[in-house]
């Protein structure tokens, strides 16, 4: 497996820390509003890589945080009339229904911020203690970058071009640093705003420090994989590496992977600029699995443009590929035949192709566009190679082969997982099951009323010859 590492820009072969094991650690989103769709691209494609790990026998780690203390939860907060915790813990609700809604699977520890603070100070102090850090009359602590030899290493700047080009993000405050380049771990309290107790004064910490402590705590000192987006590679990850490396005195993380933005009209989605879709209007007309592969439709160093046409591309590939599943399965149903019949071995056999073809891909620092591309070539050879006569023990093969692959893309095939919620979902199933023994049990009247509570619902049914299906409406 070749993985494309910003700190050498070269693609490099993957070699886990521990044989069998993969850790990594992402950076998630600061919880004070809805997220928007570019920042489920790292969460989509992170989570793709870690099934990716599963798929070939790895035992993965995965920690992703949630920033609750933050300038822009404060603002909403105060806006809002509330305390910040109430703000946080809301969109932490909603980004995890999100998640759920995008298939990405819960991590293995999803980390507060707020929740970490002494081990953040506990950080600091050491970093007081080796010279790395130094307290300002008001009490700020600043981390003294000039003191870290590699400041630079995994943004590939030059550390005095830096220094003449940041000048100017002198501001009011910052003249009590030894050097512009000087980053935040601990500031003052301001009127009105959550604070802890340190030994400097009471504050909050800077953001970079809660990556550094997090990841430390439930993953070690060292780690294989540090992913998130490239806007994050200058200063957030430059600043959590001349952290934990003056801590620890080892190399942070041995891979970092940035996804490229996703982009409307060739300019990042960023809800600062006002130019986004939040998951939640994305959802209300397109399912969660037609999102999911629309952002696996390109590589992930690539910039990816968000359009209409191209949503509706990757509902359309989707259709062929749950299609091409349910087709199997009806066909597994109606089928005479039990093993395999004549030239069948040989049928199965050549679908290994695209297995081959996708690992190939996926291998190649992660190429789900090319991934996706054999998925394709699979439905369409399976189309091609199958029919009503086909044995049992074929269409199955296949069905596995196929929904292998999507499992590992996150691509459910089975459940319409539309906009609703998951327990909504397990109830339409029950009451199409309900339905469905009505008229068995030829009670007509009984079937159409539980036609008419879907009906209610804004769910609608659909007989077709495949069985019954339902979308909502
Ligand atoms: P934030 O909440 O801004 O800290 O972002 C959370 C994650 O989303 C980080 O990994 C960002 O790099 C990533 N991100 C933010 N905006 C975009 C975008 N337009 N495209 C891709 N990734 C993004
Ligand atoms: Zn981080």
């Amino acid at each position: 497996m070749k993985i494309l590492n910003t700190l050498s820009k070269q693609k490099e072969e993957f070699k886990p820390l521990e044989p069998g094991h993969v850790s990594m650690y992402v950076c998630g989103p600061t919880v004070y509003n809805f997220i928007h769709i570019g920042n489920a691209r790292p969460m989509v494609f992170f989570d793709t890589v870690r099934r990716y790990f599963l798929y070939k026998g790895y035992e993965v780690n995965y920690v992703s945080n949630f920033t609750d203390v933050d300038d822009k939860i404060i603002k909403r907060a105060l806006e809002e009339g509330v305390d910040s915790a109430v703000i946080s813990a809301r969109y932490i609700e909603e980004c995890r229904k999100d998640m759920v809604s995008l298939n990405v699977m819960e991590a293995t520890v999803h980390p507060k911020a707020t929740e970490e603070i002494g081990g953040m100070i506990d950080m600091i102090e050491t970093l007081m203690d080796k010279g790395y850090a130094y307290r300002a009359e008001d009490g700020t602590v600043y981390y003294r970058t000039r003191k870290f030899p590699y400041y630079g290493k995994l943004s590939h700047k030059n550390l005095d071009d830096l220094r003449s080009g940041e000048r100017s993000i002198l501001v009011t405050g910052e003249e009590q640093k030894e050097d512009p380049l000087d980053f935040v771990l601990w500031k003052p309290k301001k009127e009105g705003e959550p604070y802890w107790e340190s030994p400097w004064c009471d504050g909050r910490p800077g953001w970079h420090i809660e990556c550094s402590v997090m990841s430390r705590r439930y993953l070690g000192e060292q780690i294989d994989i540090h992913g998130g987006g490239e806007d994050l590679i200058f200063p957030h990850h430059e600043n959590e590496i001349a952290q934990s490396e003056a801590v620890s005195g080892k190399e942070f993380a041995r891979y970092w992977m940035h996804n490229a933005f996703l982009n409307i009209d060739n300019h990042k989605m960023s809800k600062s600029d006002g130019n986004f879709f939040t998951v939640r209007d994305i959802l209300a007309k397109y399912e969660g699995r037609v999102l999911r592969l629309f952002l696996l439709s390109a590589h992930y160093r690539s910039p990816l443009n968000f359009s209409d046409p191209l949503m509706e591309a990757a509902k359309n590939s989707l259709e062929r590929i749950i299609n091409c599943a349910e087709n199997l399965t009806y066909r597994a149903e109606h089928t005479q035949t039990e093993g395999y019949a004549e030239g069948e071995q040989q049928i199965a056999d050549g679908a290994d192709k695209y297995r081959a073809q996708f690992e190939k891909a996926m291998d190649d620092d992660f190429n789900t566009a090319d991934a996706l591309a054999a998925v394709y070539e699979l439905v369409r050879y399976i189309n091609t190679n199958t029919s009503e006569t086909s044995s049992r023990a074929l269409l199955a093969d296949l069905k596995k082969r196929l929904t292998t692959l999507t499992d590992v893309l996150g691509l459910d095939l089975t459940a319409a997982n539309a906009a609703g919620d998951a327990e909504e979902d397990a109830r339409v199933e029950e009451l199409i099951a309900q339905r469905q023994a009505a008229r068995k049990a030829k009670d007509f009247a009984e079937a159409d009323r539980i036609r008419d509570e879907l009906t209610a619902m804004g769910i609608v049914l659909e007989d077709t010859r495949e069985g019954v299906k339902w979308k909502r409406a």
